[in-house]
């Protein structure tokens, strides 16, 4: 920290937040492809949390480009600060009492470490949307495989960028076999204990 930053102690805790929203805070991590579901998934999830009364906040990677990260390419080093600044707001929003639906590429396995250090691994769910590179090029939602191809756009993750696939997720999900429902479910299911665990730390 620089020398003359000093942080200050407000009467209001995260417990006290958590507490008033009667339900836990952490981030659900979505990694995978670009076209792997990841906002699919996120979107219609936060929907069904929204009718549970669940306080949310969906981070998407295209939104924040658009914004505060427009300084950033996609560019190894680039890459990473886009996430390290993505992983700050996500751990400020965990502090406000939310829960977080990020939904970034984030294609390297020392940037999700990088992520989950920030935010703490308590706080961390990571969910692997593992579609096959060959069904995210024949969705190609954006267009982004076929200019790729073409030569377009470099630093493709899958095409001339790495994708690193997470070892151990704690929630991995094939839309190749599942509906999106289904995959809904299965997270509501896993996160349904953590959300009520905000009062027994
Ligand atoms: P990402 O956010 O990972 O880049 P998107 O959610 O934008 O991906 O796009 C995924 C595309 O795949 C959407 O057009 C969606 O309708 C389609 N899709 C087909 N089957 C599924 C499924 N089972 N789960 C999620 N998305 C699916």
């Amino acid at each position: 920290m620089e020398p003359h930053i000093s942080l200050h102690n407000f009467s209001i805790s995260v417990k006290d937040r958590r507490e008033q929203n009667k339900h836990n805070s952490f981030v659900l991590w979505f990694t995978g492809l670009s076209g792997a579901g990841k906002s699919t998934i996120a979107n219609a999830l936060e929907t069904e949390m929204y009718k549970r009364g669940i306080h949310t906040y969906c981070l998407d990677g295209d939104n924040v480009r658009n914004g505060l990260n427009k300084d950033l390419t996609f560019k190894p080093k680039d890459r990473i600060e886009n996430i390290r600044r993505v992983a700050e707001i996500t751990k400020l929003l965990i502090d406000s009492g939310i829960v977080v639906l990020a939904t970034f590429i984030s294609p390297y396995k020392s940037n999700r470490d990088t992520i989950k250090s920030i935010v703490g691994k308590d706080n961390y769910v990571e969910i692997y949307i593992n579609t096959s590179l060959e069904e995210c090029e024949r969705r190609d939602v954006k267009g982004l495989y076929k200019k790729a191809r073409k030569g377009e756009i470099t630093n493709m993750t899958g095409v001339t960028a790495p994708f690193e696939p997470p070892e151990s997720p704690n929630i991995e999900i094939n839309t190749e076999t599942e509906t999106v429902s289904e995959s809904v479910k299965r997270i509501l299911e896993y996160i349904s204990p953590k959300l009520q665990t905000y009062n027994n730390e």
